[in-house]
């Protein structure tokens, strides 16, 4: 199928406001930016027009181990510091976020390929909400936890992945520190400039020298922090791929010390026949090219009712035709750059994959900017359980369309999978949709919705999704000792 023609084309409406950004960053250590030991440093980059933004540093194992050291420096005043003055600090540091968060949005998209109207309405709120849900839970921690007296874990060594950077950064720093810890926190490769403008902010709002460290750097930066776990570092928190968090589970077991994996996903989208068939449209288009797909959660497996199929799969196609892709800082835009060069190849591959095992290939026809990292929404149709398209995260705006008759049918093919992230169902049944949300095998569950997040509201998988919650009372516990033990 090919475009709608619009005799209402969109004219570019290009976001103003330019971050203020230097030339070269060094390492957040002790609560200043500090060179690197290593000497090292990096040329991040806008994947939506490969030009350089900006040098930044590249740490090595004593780099990590010198943020380690400050953290634990940091960590016994930290630790016993009022919780009123805790919380006063975490409310200071949203506030302030909320002023920048302009600056921050833009930031993120030119670093990261996301658009602007995502970061600036999705990802900024988020980490806003973040911060002060858990500002006010620094001072109630006795009574979250009745008479299991928590305690603060230590040195929290963080790792997260380039597809909310600021958000995950957020999701893992707000609740370690209204717990009381100290934080070693590791950016992605591709993405490290607004936690670095983070940690700014946290020096404009008085955060105490060392009770947030930031090291850049690839994964060998991330090999520096759970090489330490045991051994100066109390807990590790990471985010990232199921290939990556098994090789961290392997490096920090046996050492005692606290983890939580939050890993990828395959997630089934289940649109039952008597669902409202437009607004299960929306939601499969949040559920799969909300950030070019790029969100572990998303909704890449698509079961539609048999009966119901062709005109679902002819309703999803006309509005993947309206989606605007290019420029990440144009406030039409719905569908950004893929975040690396590295991805885009990944997505290829799949792609490829998918129309030799003999799916059926249907996408956006619209043209493609000539430089940068650009790949178009997709719809693979006729898609088998068995294809690698159906089984493997693609981790970009690819869905695999299969259908059911059954509930029981979809069921059994939703949790066919080694992931057990997210699920979402469409039916205008609630006690179907409440029967289906209890057998699938899933962290989270949304019903006639899709990506919606919460800080009250926990997050986290299960079997090779990883394990461990963000968000609500159940992210807390994973930075707290709880009745005297680990
Ligand atoms: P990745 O696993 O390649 O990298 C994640 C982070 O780990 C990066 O900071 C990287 O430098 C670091 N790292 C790499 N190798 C390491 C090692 N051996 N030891 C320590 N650190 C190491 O993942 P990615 O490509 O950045 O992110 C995409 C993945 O993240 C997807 O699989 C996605 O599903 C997952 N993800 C999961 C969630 C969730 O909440 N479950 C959220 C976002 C992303």
């Amino acid at each position: 199928m090919t475009a709608i023609p619009s005799p209402f084309a969109y004219a570019p409406a290009p976001e103003s406001v330019r971050p203020v950004l230097k030339a070269s960053y060094g390492l957040f250590i002790g609560g200043k930016f500090v060179d690197p030991k290593s000497g090292k440093s990096f040329q991040t980059i806008n994947p939506a027009t490969e030009e350089p933004i900006a040098e930044v540093a590249d740490a090595g194992a004593a780099d990590v181990a010198r943020a380690v050291d400050a953290a634990r420096k940091a960590f016994p005043k930290w630790s016993k510091t009022k919780p009123a003055e805790r919380a006063k600090l975490l409310f200071r540091i949203a506030r302030r976020i909320q002023e920048r968060s302009r600056e921050l949005a833009v930031l993120e998209s030119m670093n990261g390929g996301k658009p602007i109207k995502e970061s600036r309405d999705e990802d900024l709120p988020l980490v806003v909400q973040h911060f002060f849900h858990h500002a006010g839970w620094c001072d109630k921690l006795p009574y979250a936890f009745a008479g299991a007296q928590p305690k603060p874990v230590g040195v929290c060594g963080q790792i997260i992945p380039w597809n909310f950077p600021l958000m995950m950064a957020a999701w893992k720093l707000a609740p370690a520190l209204a717990c009381g810890n100290t934080c070693v926190l590791k950016p992605a490769e591709t993405t490290p400039l607004t936690a670095l403008m983070l940690a700014e902010i946290l020096q404009e709002c008085g955060l105490p020298d060392g009770v947030v460290n930031i090291v850049t750097g690839g994964p060998d930066a991330g090999r520096a922090i759970t090489a330490l776990a045991g051994s100066g570092v109390d807990k590790i928190a990471f985010t990232g791929s199921t290939e990556v968090g098994k090789a961290i589970a392997k490096a920090v077991a046996g050492t005692g010390v606290k983890l939580t994996l939050e890993l990828g996903g395959k997630s089934p989208n289940i649109v039952f026949a008597d669902a409202a068939l437009d607004q299960a449209v929306e939601g499969v288009v949040s559920g799969i090219w909300f950030n070019q797909g790029h969100v572990c959660c998303a909704g890449s497996r698509l079961f539609v009712e048999e009966s119901a199929h062709d005109d679902f799969v002819a309703r999803l196609e006309r509005r993947m035709q309206q989606l605007r892709v290019g420029d990440p800082l144009d406030k039409n835009t719905d569908v950004g750059a893929i975040n690396s060069k590295a991805q885009l190849e990944t997505i290829n591959r799949y792609l490829k994959a998918g129309s030799a095992e003999g799916a059926h290939k249907h996408e956006v026809s619209c043209p493609l900017p000539k430089k940068g990292f650009w790949c178009r929404p997709t719809i693979f149709t006729g898609v088998q359980p068995s294809h690698t398209i159906a089984r493997e995260e693609i981790f970009g705006p690819v869905v695999s369309v299969m259908t059911f008759r059954t509930p029981e049918e979809a069921v059994q093919r939703a949790n066919n999978t080694t992931y057990g992230l997210s699920a979402g169902v469409w039916t205008e049944k609630a006690a179907r949709a409440l029967e289906m949300s209890n057998r699938l095998g899933a962290g989270v569950v949304w019903l006639n919705t899709f990506n919606r997040f919460d800080a009250s509201a926990p997050f986290g998988g299960y079997k090779e999704s990883g394990f461990g919650r963000e968000g609500g009372r159940q992210g807390l516990s994973a930075y707290l000792k709880v009745g005297g033990g680990r």
